[in-house]
C-alpha cells in the first residue's frame, strides 16, 4: 500500500466511498462526479501505477479485473446489449488524462442523449 494514494485509502476503507463490490483483489465503487449514468471506478486493491506498470507477471489478475467490468456495468444501471451497453476507459499519465496515480477503470453506461448511435425509441 502506497500511503500517499487515494484510491489505496479508499481500498483499505480509510477513506469512505459508496463501494458497489469488493472481494480479496478488486474494490469498485461509484466514481464522486460522474460523466454518465452510470460511472464506477475498478481498482485492484494493491497499488499498481496505470496500465503502463503492467508487466508479463500481471496477466491473470488484469482479466479476472476485465472479466468484473461488463458484469459490475449491467449489475449497476447499465442497460442490456444491444441497445445498451457500456464503456471501459483507463487513463495513463497526465496527457492521458490520469489525475489519480493507482490504475483503474472507468466503467461507464447508461441512456446518454448526446451519443447519436443510441437514441432510444421514442
Ligand atoms: P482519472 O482522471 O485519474 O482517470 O480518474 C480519476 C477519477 O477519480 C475521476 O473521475 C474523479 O472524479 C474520481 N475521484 C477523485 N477523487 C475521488 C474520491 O475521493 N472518491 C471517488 N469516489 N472518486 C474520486
Ligand atoms: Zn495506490
Amino acid at each position: 500500500m502506497s500511503h500517499d494514494c487515494l484510491f489505496c485509502k479508499i481500498a483499505h476503507h480509510e477513506i469512505p466511498a459508496k463501494v458497489v463490490f469488493e472481494d480479496d483483489e478488486f474494490i469498485a465503487f461509484h466514481d464522486i462526479n460522474p460523466a454518465a449514468p452510470v460511472h464506477l471506478l475498478l481498482v485492484p486493491k494493491h497499488h499498481v501505477g496505470s496500465l503502463a506498470d503492467i508487466g508479463t507477471n500481471d496477466g491473470a489478475w488484469l482479466a479476472r479485473m476485465m472479466q468484473l467490468v461488463p458484469r459490475l456495468a449491467f449489475e449497476n444501471g447499465a442497460n442490456p446489449l444491444p441497445a445498451g451497453g457500456f464503456r471501459m476507459v483507463a487513463n495513463a499519465g497526465l496527457e492521458g488524462g490520469q489525475e489519480v496515480d493507482h490504475l483503474h477503470f472507468h466503467i461507464l453506461g447508461g441512456a446518454r442523449p448526446w451519443n447519436k448511435r443510441a437514441a432510444p425509441a421514442a
